[in-house]
């Protein structure tokens, strides 16, 4: 391929991913006219199988999370996802937005998607074990994530990844009960109802502790975590 063709192959490409997340973002948002067959029917089918658990936690006072919530963070990205990163809740700009990872963590995760995976965002999905802000950003307690796992179990059911990638210790106890510090859980695999989970740090630990090694062992999470993903479970 020659180099202005090359060019307009990666425009046409990044029109095609904005046009789709567009897509995502009005039907998860209750836009369903603007359907149309560039998403096909098993992924309209699971946005709205996605939809109806949303619609169900919408007033959920299940744990109390919901006292001082300014928005649930259901989770976002594609319905269809290979991989699946799990968080462990939102922290004050997700709460505010009602999206997940949109902080500095949020930032950083990105960077990890994009740079070291070699994808966007929107092809992957990104939820959370609690969807509402634990007080001072404090961790999720067990009652808490006792209350909110069924929604995350449905959303899991729901997408059926290839691969679930786990942020941070918290996340990995609650999806596979891991006892041991996340330095040691990190880079085996684990499996949740099926599903291969591969912990990896959370990347706020990342941004606070900025080294090489941290990095690279991060880094060659997510790539063993896609490749896992590529070949199918
Ligand atoms: Fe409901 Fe989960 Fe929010 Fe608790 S954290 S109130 S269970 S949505």
């Amino acid at each position: 391929m020659i180099k202005g063709d090359e060019e307009s192959a990666h425009q046409i490409r990044d029109i095609l991913c904005s046009l789709k997340e567009y897509i995502y973002y009005m039907m998860s948002s209750g836009v369903h006219e603007i359907y149309s067959g560039s998403i096909d029917s098993y992924e309209h089918e699971v946005l709205g199988r996605l939809e109806d658990i949303r619609r169900k936690m919408r007033h959920c006072t299940r744990c109390k999370l919901s006292q001082h919530r300014t928005n649930i963070v259901f989770g976002e990205g594609n319905p269809c996802a290979k991989v699946l990163f799990v968080g462990e809740g939102p922290g004050y700009e997700e709460d505010q937005t009602g999206r997940p990872f949109v902080g500095n963590a949020g930032k950083k995760l990105t960077e990890i998607i994009e740079r070291g995976m070699q994808m966007s965002r929107d092809e992957v999905y990104i939820c959370n074990i609690v969807k509402c802000r634990p007080p001072n950003n404090r961790d999720p307690q067990e009652d808490e994530i006792r209350a909110c796992i069924p929604f995350l179990e449905e959303q899991i059911d729901t997408i059926k990844p290839e691969v679930i990638i786990t942020l941070g210790l918290q996340a990995a106890q609650a999806i596979v009960g891991i006892r041991q510090p996340i330095s040691q859980a990190r880079g085996k695999w684990y499996k949740y109802r099926g599903i291969p989970v591969m912990p990896t740090y959370h990347p706020s630990f990342v941004l606070r502790s900025y080294t090489t090694a941290v990095r690279r062992q991060v880094w060659d999470d997510v790539r063993e975590a896609l490749r896992a993903a590529k070949e199918g479970r």
